[in-house]
């Protein structure tokens, strides 16, 4: 998929030049010549990045920046600054107004693919977390959006990698004024520091002394740990090559020395502020997931995750030639709880029900609302004879002891009817394991409630003396 590129520059000439250098490169390009213009464009039409020139008559290129980074709509689209100014001040200032990274005009071929390739990447994989993250918006979980915009990118962890005392002494301070920096010396223990400290940054120097500082950032983006960690490179001035063998391997920026103090601290803040984006959105995605398979009154599954899952614990019973056991339980009466004390009172008495449910199974027993005031267990590695005994257990742990309802003021009987089936060492589908265990159900309801009915499975090997249960109280 060929991102698109939208150009900004009140000089024609300018613009055709940037245009025909990408479409040459196949990018899709969009152009505009004035501030205003360029944000029209980038509202409307799906942007995957911006190259912004700074000097233009009508509203600067600062000014648009800042209108794009305001914008939840434009937020998340990286902006270059072509300038031609190369003043630290001035990447200082566009760094403030939330650019991204910087173009020196004139502006070199390498470059600037390499960076409008490394910066569209990351779009991209960012554009796939969000539309993730939206189904957890639609839950009600809040816009990360706003997190971002207000973040200003102070107080991250960071790791410097640096051997030189002239340099890490020198550049740690300046970032202690806003961070927690840790200095490592040494290169060679630097990947496994970074793996433990749980760092928001490293910045690493490329002119190690005995080490290969391209070789420890293409080591920390093949860890686990590391992976998302952004990666701040510190270069010589003159070693052009480098920077770009850097950028394809995965580091996030540079800076050339001698190191402006001020643009160190302008784009660690960008990273740090990107990385808390982007980890905000993986936690929002494992959220609408855990949404998605969990059922919301009582925090056991869902009827859909049970579903899926309990295949893939059949099949592995199967193929260890274990036994699975499987049961139903529903609340007896329970529409009569409702009745009698309301909604509310039910909803207490399934919440105190699933609290009881998980006291009385193993880690790996797989527990699950299976809708209404209907539970279902499924016990890897368990007959028929064990899986009777803790449903009784279960039954008499329910009976027992009343339910609190009403915040405490009143204390209710209630009871459990279970039905129990299992999957002896054949291959039988699973949804037969179910309709046993329901008949089972059915019978306890039938007999009395308040009991546990086991239906033996017609494969069952006779096991050794010991009876099968068919009913217990
Ligand atoms: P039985 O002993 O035969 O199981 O009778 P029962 O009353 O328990 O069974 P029935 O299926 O007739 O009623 C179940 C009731 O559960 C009906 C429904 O309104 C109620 N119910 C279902 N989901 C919820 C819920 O999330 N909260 C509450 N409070 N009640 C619910
Ligand atoms: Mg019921
Ligand atoms: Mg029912």
């Amino acid at each position: 998929m060929s991102a698109r590129v939208l150009v900004v520059d009140d000089v024609p000439a300018n613009v055709k030049l940037l245009e025909a250098r990408l479409s040459a490169e196949y990018f899709d390009v969009v152009t505009a010549n004035c501030g205003t213009q360029a944000l029209e464009i980038a509202e409307r039409a799906e942007c995957d990045i911006i190259l912004l020139d700074v000097m233009m008559p009508d509203m600067d290129g600062f000014e648009v920046c800042r209108r794009l980074k305001a914008n939840p709509k434009t937020h998340f689209v990286p902006v270059v600054m072509v300038t031609a100014l190369d003043h630290p001040s001035d990447r200082v200032r566009g760094l403030e107004a939330g650019a991204d990274d910087f173009l020196t005009k004139p502006v070199s071929d390498v470059v600037l693919i390499a960076r409008v390739r490394s910066l569209t990447r990351l779009k991209m994989m960012t554009d796939e977390l969000r539309m993730r993250a939206i189904t957890s918006l639609e839950i009600g979980v809040q816009a990360p959006e706003r997190d971002a915009i207000a973040d200003q990118g102070k107080g991250g962890r960071v790791l410097l990698v640096d051997d030189r005392p002239s340099s890490y002494e020198r550049l740690a301070p300046v970032l202690a004024t806003e961070h927690t920096v840790d200095v490592e010396p040494n290169p060679a223990d630097a990947v496994f520091h970074a793996a433990e400290g749980n760092y928001d940054l490293l910045i690493v120097s490329l002119g190690l002394e005995n080490f290969d500082g391209l070789r420890l950032c293409s080591q920390a983006r093949s860890l686990e740990r590391t992976r998302n960690v952004p990666i701040l490179a510190i270069s010589d001035a003159d070693n052009n090559s480098r920077l770009l063998r850097g950028l394809e391997i995965g580091v996030n920026d540079y800076l050339l020395r001698p190191v402006d103090k001020n643009e160190l601290l302008a784009r660690a803040r960008t990273q740090i502020r990107k990385r808390r984006y982007t980890d905000h959105l993986r936690d929002n995605v494992q959220n609408s997931i855990e949404m998605a398979i969990t059922d919301a009154l009582t925090g056991l599954h869902n009827r859909r995750y049970m579903e899926t899952h309990v295949n893939a614990l059949a099949e592995q019973a199967t193929t260890r030639g274990k036994p699975l056991a499987l049961m139903i339980l529903d609340i007896d009466f329970f529409k009569a709880i409702n009745d009698t004390y309301g909604h509310d009172a039910g909803d207490d008495v399934l919440r105190e029900f699933a609290v009881r449910i998980r006291k009385s199974i193993r880690g790996i027993d797989l527990a699950c609302r299976y809708g209404g005031e209907e539970f279902v267990i499924v016990m890897p590695e368990t007959d028929l004879h064990v899986a009777g005994m803790v449903a009784d257990r279960l039954r008499r742990s329910v009976a027992g002891e009343t339910f609190a309802i009403e915040k405490g003021a009143r204390r209710i009987d209630v009871t459990v009817s279970i039905g129990i089936s299992s999957l002896e060492g054949k291959s039988e589908a699973v949804a037969d394991v179910m309709k046993r265990a329901d008949q089972s159900l059915y019978r306890a309801k039938h007999d009395g409630r308040n009991r546990v009915v086991a239906t033996p499975s017609p494969f069952a090997q006779p096991s050794n003396g010991a009876p099968q249960m068919r009913s217990a109280r």
